[in-house]
């Protein structure tokens, strides 16, 4: 066995996609025996569409949104869009989809690719040695590396005796699936902009989100109480004090809690173990940003490990996960962490000053732009916008190019060459397209590493050995 995926949540179920892509034997070991369908994380950030489109997985995404509203993003549930047609993406607003459904898609896809996901195996022991893992998790399972994408509470963490240093939580809300039997004219219609869907009365905040039918997605908390319970009473009287008497509950289909804490693992790599998804960051929930940053990692992650236990990974190919993805969920911990302030229920006369001038300033163009190119995570500096091409074999783009797994040169001029050492793991495309660039050379995980400026072959070196 080459990978051992603990967790099979968004993370997991991405990595062991691509760990499969890239030739790995993988398993997963997930202690739930069957997949929870909870709405939890409703949104994918216009960058993640990006790449799941690179593996050919986002059009099986979009046939299982229900109704998708073109609705921008919200930095603090601010009432303005984040607008993300500057940034020249073709999916510039976040997807709406329950999480369990784009867990159904990413589990699919990996094991449609020979990845094994073992349901019913929970996790209590991992020891490493030099040449190995060895997991307790109902049986023995041993293999070359770990990787730990077992959630906010991850256990390997825990066995591995790791701090995760950052603040703890200042409440306890409540995230349940629920069936209503009849609904007032405050329950909305459709999903719509954050801004229009929360609310606040008395000590109560929440939100009621359709999801199709009667369900809807309830999140709420009080202001009084800094643990919520999740029980039906506590559900219902948080109803009917948001959204008056008329709107009365028939079920809870699935229940939960979550907070505001906010920790960053220092390392994300201890030997033979990493660390990806909400393992090795947490932060609150607003602006949609977990999920997100937890199939980027995988994206990130997987290549590099699929390389390392094939034997071409060029020397500290792996440790770059470490240092490309630490930063990037440093920074969505630093701008939640500022969300949470504006968005506070109940604010303050300098809270409610505060929002004011950001809601002024999100109003024009170029604070716009930046906000939702740093929520959209557009605004990745190794990313290339998605274009269209013309080969001899017709139009392509290199969002198609990329669904092998391999690394893409893309050529413009028709002159450039892919030396015979690198056949085996980058694909040279000629064709023709209006870009700034003559050529362009692209990791399997779609990231630009040369931009046909100086020679060709260090880049070729660094990145594929
Ligand atoms: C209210 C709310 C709204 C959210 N909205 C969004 C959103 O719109 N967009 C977004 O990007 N994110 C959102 N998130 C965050 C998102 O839900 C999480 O970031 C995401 O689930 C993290 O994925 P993960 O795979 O890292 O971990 P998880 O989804 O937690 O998966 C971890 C898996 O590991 C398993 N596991 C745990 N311990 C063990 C063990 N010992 N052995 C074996 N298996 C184990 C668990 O059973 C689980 O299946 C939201 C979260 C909340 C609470």
């Amino acid at each position: 066995m080459d990978v051992i995926v603990v967790g099979a949540g968004p993370a997991g179920l991405m990595l062991a996609h691509e760990l499969a892509l890239g030739g790995a034997e993988v398993v997963v070991v997930e202690r739930l025996t069957e997949r929870v369908e909870q709405t939890k994380g409703g949104a994918i950030q216009p960058r993640t569409a990006e790449l799941l489109d690179a593996r050919g997985l986002l059009d099986p995404i979009m046939e299982r949104v229900h109704a998708r509203p073109v609705i921008g993003g919200h930095f603090a549930g601010l009432p303005v869009e984040l607008d993300c047609t500057p940034w020249n993406t073709r999916n510039p607003y976040p997807i709406g989809i329950p999480q369990w459904r784009i867990e159904e898609v990413l589990e699919e896809a990996a094991t449609a690719r020979g990845a094994r996901v073992l349901r019913g195996h929970e996790v209590t022991a991992v020891a490493q040695d030099a040449n190995g893992v060895t997991v307790s998790a109902g049986t023995e399972f041993r293999a070359k590396y770990l990787v730990a994408c077992d959630g906010a509470h991850s256990t390997v963490r825990k066995l591995l005796d790791l701090p995760f240093p950052g603040r703890s939580g200042t409440f306890k809300a409540v995230l349940v699936d629920v069936r209503l039997s009849s609904v007032s004219d405050l329950v909305p219609k459709a999903a719509g902009h954050m801004s229009a869907l929360t609310r606040e009365v008395e000590n109560h905040w929440g939100m009621l989100v359709p999801i199709g039918g009667d369900k809807y997605r309830f999140t709420f908390g009080k202001l009084d109480e800094p643990e919520t319970p999740e029980t039906d009473d506590a559900v219902r009287q948080a109803l009917v004090a948001l959204y008056g008497e008329t709107t009365t509950l028939a079920e809870v289909l699935t229940r939960s809690r979550f907070g505001d804490s906010t920790r960053q693992l220092e390392q994300y790599r201890h030997g033979r173990v990493l660390f990806a998804g909400d393992a090795a960051h947490v932060h609150s929930p607003l602006g949609g940003q977990g999920l997100n940053l937890g199939v980027q990692d995988a994206i990130n992650l997987g290549w590099k490990l699929a390389a390392t236990v094939a034997g071409w990974a060029p020397e500290g190919l792996l440790d770059s996960y470490h240092a490309e993805r630490h930063p990037k969920a440093a920074r969505v911990l630093h701008h939640t962490s500022a969300q949470r302030v504006l968005a506070t229920p109940k604010p303050s006369e300098d809270v409610r000053a505060l929002r004011e001038i950001f809601t002024d300033l999100l109003s024009l163009p170029d604070t716009n732009r930046t906000i939702a190119g740093m929520m959209s995570g557009l605004d990745d500096e190794t990313r290339v916008q998605d274009f269209d091409l013309v080969t001899a074999d017709g139009p392509t783009r290199p969002a198609e190019l990329l669904r092998s797994g391999r690394g893409v040169l893309v050529d413009l001029t028709g002159s450039v060459r892919l030396p015979e050492e690198w056949v085996d793991r980058v694909d040279l495309v000629h064709g023709k397209a209006s870009q700034d660039f003559d050529a362009i050379l692209l990791r399997p995980d779609g990231a630009v590493c040369w931009r046909g400026e100086g020679p060709l072959e260090p880049a070729l070196r660094a990145t594929f050995g």
